[in-house]
């Protein structure tokens, strides 16, 4: 391995301390369901989706192309994970939306839930704003970890295991995001 090197066996996407937990072809069929649900739930309705930053932006690049209504959408950034792999459980705002949210329907778009304290605390934020509604899609859902087992979960594109995933926007201190597909670190300790 050259001096300075991060990666393992094999290129960037067929790393071998990496394994595949979803497939982008089963992403895809997935996020197909996902939107032709969104699209029947919200037809004429004033929908916006509101992305969470960072990890979500491949999910919402790829939900919104398969939701048929009007919409627009906005973005969020916070931090409550510092560049580790277990909720600090406190949430920061970094980036607050664009536009104004009030007698809108949100749909608030994320990577993955885990214990819930990040929608949990959007939600709240969020819900100060006077919104016609609020419903959260997620990506993955991780539901062993959950602190806020009160928090609902409105769509999800798959139930995970409680296992470090990346990939498909989701990281490991900024790597992965690119990733087609959804792995699981074998080695966390290898970057
Ligand atoms: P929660 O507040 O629900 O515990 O955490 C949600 C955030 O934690 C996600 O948006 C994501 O940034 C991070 N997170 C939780 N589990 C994972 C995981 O398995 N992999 C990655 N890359 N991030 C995760």
């Amino acid at each position: 391995m050259t001096s300075g090197s991060t990666q393992m066996a094999g290129t960037e996407f067929t790393n071998s301390n990496l394994d595949v937990l979803y497939s982008a072809e089963q992403i895809a069929a997935r996020i197909a369901e996902l939107g032709a649900q969104l699209t029947s739930d919200y037809a004429g309705k004033d929908l916006v989706l509101v992305g969470v930053l960072k990890g979500s932006c491949i999910f919402l690049a790829d939900i919104m192309r398969v939701i048929d209504l009007p919409l627009t959408i906005d973005f969020m950034s916070v931090s409550s994970y510092k560049d580790g792999t277990s909720s600090s459980g406190d949430v920061e705002i970094l980036k607050d939306l664009s536009n104004p949210i009030r007698d809108k329907h949100v749909v608030i778009v994320e990577d993955i839930v885990d214990t819930g304290l990040t929608l949990t605390r959007l939600i709240e934020i969020l819900g100060s704003r006077g919104a016609a509604s609020i419903k959260i899609a997620t990506f993955l859902d991780k539901p062993e970890p959950r602190i806020k087992k009160e928090l609902v979960v409105d769509y999800t594109g798959f139930v995970i295991p409680n296992k470090f995933v990346v990939g498909y926007g989701l990281d490991a201190a900024g790597r992965y995001r690119n990733l087609p597909f959804i792995a699981v670190v074998k080695d966390p300790s290898v970057a």
